[in-house]
């Protein structure tokens, strides 16, 4: 049961990776599905059986093979949102999973904060910036307590600059992006290109980690991905790091952060990755999410995920030796 789980779990994934919204799904999967996720839920309690079919799922971790490999602590599965609906077309009448995101937990949100950033050096504007982010009150509202808003962590003059999803658990306890099992995967893939993690920049489209309904005191399980109104939101807060560190260019991580960043031209990360895109005039390559990688670790799709950084690689004028060059293939 647990393997049919997992495997329904990241076959989502894959096509949430992919910018699927809406999967087609016939009566008899879901009475399955429907059968699975009560007896978890009985087996848990009973008391949350939406959390229960959202749990994450173990990593599916694969041989540590090649030039960076999954960390091998287990990695959660994003949470995707199961909504059972009627098919918005209708050649069909099979229920449809959405795969689009929950309605934020703190209702509808202000229009996007306008940042100032002060005269002064990097390191000022950029401390002003980071204060006016993690102290804006629609972010503080939106953490929960003891928990904190993130908004990046690298060099001021870095070439490079990750643009990823949004905190998740370790992320808001550390107030640090990709400090979980994604991030220990990311900081390998900056080390294969030749490079430290302190040598790039790393940011967010998002403040804060997105809220799913918790009980009160308990521990948030899972991720959601953000809106696009939360991205809207924290989109200023992104601009004005780009506009203080000047990179040569952007990769942003996963459909999620290359959707926040590109808007309606975004359809899918399949069509997205791989070729150069423009933000804040800025040349931005899209690729996997490494936890996406962290579920499918094959090194088909680690050596996509390759290719899209020796693009990067190249444009970045790093040196790429002819080792590098043939990492997953
Ligand atoms: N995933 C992201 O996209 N961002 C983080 O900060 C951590 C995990």
């Amino acid at each position: 049961m647990r393997a049919v789980l997992q495997a329904i779990s990241e076959e989502l994934a894959r096509l949430k990776a992919e910018g699927e919204q809406v999967v087609p799904v016939s009566e008899e999967a879901l009475a399955g599905l429907r059968a699975l996720v009560a007896a978890r839920a009985e087996a848990a309690g009973g008391a949350f059986p939406a959390d229960a079919a959202n749990r994450p799922a173990g990593s599916a971790a694969s041989s540590p093979r090649g030039a960076f490999a999954a960390p091998s602590a287990s990695s959660p599965a994003p949470a995707v949102r199961k909504e059972f609906a009627p098919p918005a077309a209708a050649p069909t009448s099979a229920p449809v999973i959405k795969l689009a995101p929950a309605a934020p937990a703190s209702g509808a949100l202000p229009p996007p904060p306008r940042v100032t950033l002060p005269e002064g050096d990097k390191a000022a504007r950029y401390a002003s910036l980071k204060d006016q982010a993690t102290h804006h009150p629609v972010c503080l509202a939106n953490v929960r307590p003891g928990k904190k808003a993130v908004l990046g962590v690298g060099s001021l003059d870095a070439k490079i600059f990750f643009v990823g999803e949004a905190p998740g658990a370790e992320e808001e306890v550390q107030g640090e992006p990709f400090v979980g099992p994604a991030g220990q995967l990311l900081t390998k893939m900056i080390g294969a290109m030749g490079l430290k993690r302190e040598q790039v920049y790393i940011g967010n489209i998002m403040c804060w980690r997105p809220q799913m309904p918790t009980p009160p005191g308990a521990e948030q399980i899972g991720n959601r991905p953000p809106t696009p109104e939360e991205m809207a939101f924290c989109l200023p807060f992104l601009r004005a790091s780009i506009e203080i560190v000047q990179p040569d260019l952007l990769i942003a991580l996963g459909g999620t952060a290359a959707q926040g960043l590109l808007g309606d031209k975004f359809t899918t990360l399949g069509a997205a990755r791989s070729r150069w895109h423009d933000f804040a005039g800025k040349p931005l390559m899209v690729t996997y999410h490494p936890s996406y990688l962290l579920r499918n670790g094959s090194n088909k799709s680690k050596r996509m995920v390759w290719e899209d950084l020796l693009q990067v690689m190249e444009k970045a004028g790093l040196p790429i030796s002819e080792k590098q060059r043939g990492y997953f293939l």
